[in-house]
């Protein structure tokens, strides 16, 4: 039954992923999980949030921190970023979808991603 264990560990990760808009870190992801599955490694939790995330269950970002957060949302989304209380908040642009379109169409690129990210203050954190 090890395979069942595998994959009962893997829905418990999603589904942390699933109920959170905080863009978690690993860590805090594995501190959630071992709440449903006490005996649960660090490692384990790695291994598997590398695995939904080549499946394109979930999505690792990278802002050049150190560390990378996770989002459940796996669809494309931006962000922004607060430099201030480092919350990571979701957008959903479409009106940058089209600039994509239109990259393609400039220069008949054959187009496979794009990054964009805001930083700033919150408007918890702007009226300082
Ligand atoms: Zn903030
Ligand atoms: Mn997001």
């Amino acid at each position: 039954m090890k395979n069942r264990r595998k994959s009962r560990q893997r829905e418990v990760i999603l589904k942390v992923l699933r109920n959170t808009d905080s863009h978690p870190t690993a860590d805090w992801v594995y501190e959630q999980v071992k709440k449903e599955v006490p005996n649960i490694s660090l490692g384990t939790v790695y291994r598997n949030l590398r695995l939904l995330t080549e499946a394109g269950e979930i999505m690792e970002l990278e802002f050049g921190s150190t560390y990378s957060r996770f989002d459940g949302k796996a669809h494309n989304h931006y962000h922004f970023c607060c430099d201030v209380c480092g919350r990571v908040f979701d957008l959903d642009m479409p009106v940058i979808e089209e600039l994509e379109e239109r990259a393609r169409q400039a220069g008949g690129f054959e187009i496979s991603r794009h990054r964009l990210e805001f930083y700033g203050r919150c408007p918890d954190c702007a009226g300082d």
